[in-house]
């Protein structure tokens, strides 16, 4: 009974991606001080004793390297600037290249302020093959930061680092899971990830010098000569395997949106079809951030305070707002007593995970799944509201479509055609389930979210 998702694509086979943004202290402190632009910019290094910690290219054709004593680099590059470092603004750009990410998928392990690794294998549906999001990230940065970046993408995150590595500068290289081994076997050993100096020496000394040449010594001759652990670890690179996931640091545990009403509502119709908004609203949240929710949670606040939270745990998870509905309309219904007088209405996901290609609609509903992202769509061009299902539509024309709606504020709403004021409230529920505060606003998408 259960079948994938319509216009669902499979898992691709290169998945990762590793995105490094280029010489980044060097090119940030370029956006600060746009003369330096073409110049052999160092920065770290100011003092005689320090060391460069980054330098543009311009420098690096000098000869300058990271790490490199600052001595060293002024010799070599005496007419560079020199620029003491500026962690308060590599922190900003660093956090718009992270917001940028993020953007593509939730799946997003930062390595330094510079570098992270993506897995982008559920975000095909909406954004395309690996290739194609790693184009779209460069162009990205590009806009956003000012400079540009490498990225690696393959079928795993040893492969997807080694290959943003190859790509730089301004490079973007594609490691095919069908060719690993052409891309590997020409590098030298030492690219491998933790062959330090020493090992590669030993290496060295046994005639070892790229990794086709290391995969095809047996490992127990490898232990012999480096121990059974680093051995072990080095045949499994030489062939392209590491089984590491993506951990991302700041999956939130919730996406919800609430309404409070200045005046009580009672009809039941009315009630569900708020319900029905906010569901929407926040399926349309999940589908933007890439997240799949297994535990929706109505919140109902009575006239006289009490607060009602019920959930369910979904068969599968979706991020879908009509399979929202369903369950957040049925807990509604179950709720005990009739005729009640409502001055707050809460939809929560929560139980959320990366979209995968693994999760099947609740409703086997591709259709609303269309739906719904055409309706993403047309809001993101034309504003909240500019679309909506028919039931929202309803008596009143409260939703109607059109200028008249305003744009895709998440500020407080003014109903023009009954003058109710709604209090809309949006964003990290925490998991709490009595939390008697509305959450506050949170105007920008990376708070909206609760960090765990
Ligand atoms: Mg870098």
């Amino acid at each position: 009974m259960p079948s994938a998702r319509q216009g669902e694509a499979a898992r691709p086979p290169e998945p990762i991606l590793h995105v490094d943004l280029d010489a980044f202290y060097a090119n940030v402190e370029v956006q600060k001080d746009p003369s330096l632009a073409g110049k052999p910019v160092i920065v770290g290094g100011t003092g005689n004793r320090g060391v460069v910690a980054s330098a543009s290219y311009e420098a690096r054709a000098l000869g300058v390297t990271s790490a490199m004593p600052a001595v060293r680099a002024r010799r070599l590059a005496p007419q560079a600037v020199f620029l003491p470092s500026d962690f308060e603004a590599y922190r900003a750009y660093s956090t718009r290249f992270r917001e940028i990410l993020l953007s593509y998928t939730p799946l997003v392990e930062p390595l330094a302020l510079d570098e992270a690794f993506l897995d982008v294998g559920g975000a095909t549906r909406l954004f395309g093959r690996p290739r194609r999001v790693a184009e779209r990230i460069r162009a990205d940065v590009l806009a956003e930061l000012g400079f540009s970046c490498s990225v690696g993408v393959a079928p795993n995150k040893f492969l997807a680092k080694l290959a943003s590595a190859r790509a730089k500068p301004d490079g973007l290289i594609v490691v095919p899971s069908t060719d690993v081994r052409g891309f590997l076997d020409p590098l030298p050993v030492g690219a491998l990830w933790g062959a330090g100096e020493k090992t590669v020496e030993i290496l060295h000394r046994l005639g070892i010098r790229t990794v086709a040449e290391l995969s095809a010594v047996p490992a127990s001759v490898l232990a012999r000569v480096l121990g059974e652990a680093q051995s072990q670890h080095l045949s499994a690179l030489s062939r392209g395997e590491d089984h590491r996931d993506v951990v991302s640091y700041e999956a939130p545990k919730s996406i919800s949106h609430e309404e409070t009403f200045d005046r009580d509502l009672d009809d039941d119709g009315e009630i569900l079809r708020e319900i029905l908004d906010l569901s929407r609203r926040v399926g349309a949240r999940l589908r933007e951030d890439g997240y799949e929710a297994r535990t929706v949670v109505l919140k109902v606040r009575l006239a006289n305070f009490t607060t009602l939270t019920r959930s369910r745990t979904l068969p599968s998870p979706t991020d879908l707002g009509s399979d929202l509905y369903h369950v957040a309309s049925e807990l509604y219904r179950a709720l005990p007593g009739a005729r009640r007088r409502i001055r707050l209405l809460g939809v929560q996901a929560a139980g959320l995970q990366g979209s995968g290609s693994h999760q099947m609609a609740l409703l086997a509903s591709g259709k609303w799944g269309d739906v719904e992202r055409a309706m993403d769509r047309a809001e993101r061009r034309f504003g909240r509201g500019a679309a909506l299902p028919a039931t929202l539509l309803g008596t009143g024309g409260r939703h109607g479509p059109g200028p008249a709606r305003g744009n895709t504020s998440r500020d407080d709403m003014q109903d023009r055609d009954r003058g109710t004021r709604r209090t809309s409230s949006e964003g990290p529920s925490k998991t709490t389930p009595a939390d008697p505060a509305p959450n506050a606003r949170k105007a920008l998408k990376s708070q909206g979210q609760d960090p765990s």
